[in-house]
């Protein structure tokens, strides 16, 4: 039997896009669920939404990568917001929404 090479793939494509959510500031209206339901869920007891695969980089403010197939959504997400709990950077970290 031959050894296989095998290539280490990120699991999805990426597209340096970072999303970043600010739950205290989170009224709880869940516009960004609708817009990006695999990123956004409705969590209705604590009237929050949760930022899916979100790591919690300071205090309240959870942060992740966006799938490349995922962008528009994620822009849509941020600009539904009402309350501009979300925040969209492109890969220079410059906020795009
Ligand atoms: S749209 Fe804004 S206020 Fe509404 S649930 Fe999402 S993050 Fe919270």
């Amino acid at each position: 039997m031959s050894a296989t090479a095998t290539a280490k793939r990120p699991p999805r494509p990426r597209s340096g896009m970072r999303v970043e959510f600010d739950r205290d500031a989170c009224i709880g209206m869940f516009q960004c669920a609708a817009e990006w339901e695999a990123g956004f869920e409705v969590d209705r007891d604590a009237g929050k939404a949760v930022l899916v695969d979100g790591e919690e980089t300071e205090d309240g403010v959870f942060a992740r990568e966006v799938p490349e197939d995922a962008e528009l959504d994620a822009k849509f997400a941020a600009r539904a917001c009402p309350v501009d709990a979300i925040a969209v950077y492109d890969d220079d970290g410059e906020r795009v929404v």
